[in-house]
């Protein structure tokens, strides 16, 4: 395949997203589009930016804190969606707009110390390990509803909603089926209207699967690949 301008692959990308909610019944502007930047150079994230994204999902807090003098971010959100060590909490308190990794009452709890601290209330999702593989990290299921509960208590939180990553591979029907379980527990945390909480996003939906997503529910979907192209990690050059 012939590699396609960013700003190219960005509008594609775009009418891909819409077309899959209005197929969902939904306004064509329902599901947000995140640019995942992990492995991408600043200046690649930039020129993302000015073709109108507005939306960085950031994996890693070191990668994260050396490119961010870099980005021009001024109209642009930043949402955190790796896993995150209770230590490096501190480092990013400040820096980003919502954690979509929280899976844990001892990260839920830190967050809530160094947010105390900073005088903000942080925004989070609570990650589904929806497949419940061992190897994935993220609440289980039959978990959720306590967990959801203990987190509603911390005032410098606010519940927003729910993350995922279906087990990857098997077919398209299994895909829609942890999807569409994912919308479900959606329905039920909105529902419960804990305090603290304004549950509102379900982010699920990567460069290979994101229509499929939307069709069951999603509303920010997470592309890497599909904007940038393959990644190159670092660990592989050397
Ligand atoms: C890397 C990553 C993505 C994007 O994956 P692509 O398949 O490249 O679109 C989405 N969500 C999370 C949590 C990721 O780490």
């Amino acid at each position: 395949m012939p590699d396609k301008e960013l700003s190219q692959r960005i509008e594609e990308v775009r009418k891909r997203v819409a077309f899959a909610a209005e197929r969902s019944g939904r306004e064509a502007d329902a599901v947000s589009i995140m640019a995942v930047t992990k492995t991408v150079p600043a200046q690649r994230v930039n020129q993302a930016i000015d073709c109108g994204l507005k939306l960085l999902g950031e994996n890693r807090v070191q990668e994260y804190l050396e490119k961010l003098p870099l980005y021009h971010k001024e109209d642009c959100s930043v949402h955190f969606i790796g896993s995150l060590q209770t230590n490096k909490v501190k480092y990013i308190v400040d820096k980003v707009d919502m954690i979509e990794s929280v899976n844990s009452l001892r990260l839920a709890l830190e967050i809530e110390k160094r947010a105390a601290a900073a005088q903000k209330v942080m925004d989070f999702l609570l990650e589904v390990n929806i497949g419940e593989e061992a190897t994935k990290s993220g609440v289980l299921p039959q978990d959720l509803a306590e967990l959801a509960k203990e987190v509603s208590q911390l005032p410098h939180l606010r519940f927003s909603g729910l993350m995922a990553i279906p087990p990857a591979g098997g077919d398209a029907s299994k895909k829609e089926y942890y999807f569409s379980k994912m919308y479900q527990l959606f329905l039920d945390m909105k529902q419960k209207k804990l305090d603290n909480s304004d549950v509102r996003f379900l982010s699920m939906g990567m460069s290979n699967d994101f229509e499929s997503a939307i069709l069951c529910g999603s509303n920010l979907v997470r592309l890497g690949t599909i904007l940038f192209g393959k990644r190159n990690y670092r660990e592989e050059q050397t």
